[in-house]
């Protein structure tokens, strides 16, 4: 289990985050859900050891700090909000970055293998020599998804597996949204665990086993979606009042059903 055990954070002489405690274990996908500004992006540093915070990060029992910094690389890959990078490399050798905590020397045959394969999940083939910088945001977005992906390919000896993600959808079409939630699906069943910054009510339902609510650097609520994202909930936290849009009445009535 990963686990943020009553996380503080303060910048200049606001509190971000006010007091968190969230946990996400191998073989589930966690939703981590609130509006711009709530302390998802803080919380997910704070979970990587970002210095500035009170509290403790806790993996598998153990306290992060102690856990060395190599092992931490191979189980724990983290795709954040801004990962941008302007260096003329392929989208073949950015994901290969991924493989840097397990290449000692050269990279090796495996090392590829894995690329390829990171590369062909996130359907970015056909992108593997393009450079980078000319790659559209969406087709980024996902070889950097599959950066991180190859960073935790194989079951360590040292124990589980951890992917955080950071919004890894916000630039995708639609059929690449569901792709990369089904990639999470996919690392959760070889017993990865996933926590990931959703703005999407409707894939946060359809493929996280437990969400988040995050509001003004506090947990809101947890749970299962379905008991979680409700409307009075999203009002509360969003302030935004899905009765008024066709297409998510349409949505919820489905659920209600
Ligand atoms: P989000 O939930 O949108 O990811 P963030 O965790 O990025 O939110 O930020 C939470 C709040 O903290 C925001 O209002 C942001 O402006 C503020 N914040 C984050 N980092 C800093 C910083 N280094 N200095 C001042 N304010 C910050
Ligand atoms: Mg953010």
């Amino acid at each position: 289990m990963f686990e943020a055990r009553n996380v503080s954070v303060e910048r200049g002489r606001r509190t971000i985050l006010n007091g968190v405690t969230a946990s996400f274990s191998p073989g589930e996908v966690v939703g981590l859900i609130g509006p711009n500004g709530a302390g998802k992006s803080t919380l997910l540093k704070a979970m990587c050891g970002e210095a500035g915070m009170q509290g403790s990060i806790i993996v598998d029992g153990r306290d992060v700090k102690t856990v060395k910094p190599a092992e931490l690389a191979r189980r724990r890959a983290v795709l954040s909000q801004h990962s941008e990078l302007n260096f003329p490399l392929t989208a073949f050798e950015v994901v290969m970055l991924g493989r840097n905590p397990h290449i000692v020397g050269r990279e090796r045959g495996i090392d590829r293998e894995i690329v390829r394969e990171a590369l062909e999940l996130v359907d970015a083939t056909h992108l593997s020599a393009q450079l980078y910088p000319t790659l559209s945001g969406g087709e980024r977005q996902r070889v950097q998804l599959a950066r991180v992906l190859s960073q935790i390919w194989e079951k360590p000896p040292e124990g589980s597996r951890y992917l955080m993600l950071d919004e890894p959808t916000s630039s995708l079409d639609l059929a690449h949204q569901h792709l990369t939630l089904e990639i999470a699906r996919k690392f959760a069943e070889q017993q990865t665990g996933v926590l990931i910054v959703l703005h999407d009510i409707a894939l946060a339902t359809a493929f996280c086993d437990r969400v988040y609510m995050l509001k003004g650097g506090r947990v809101h609520s947890f749970g299962a979606p379905r008991a979680i994202l409700t409307r009075d909930s999203i009002l509360d936290v969003f302030n935004f009042d899905i009765n008024r849009y066709s297409n998510f009445t349409a949505l919820f009535n489905d659920r209600d059903a």
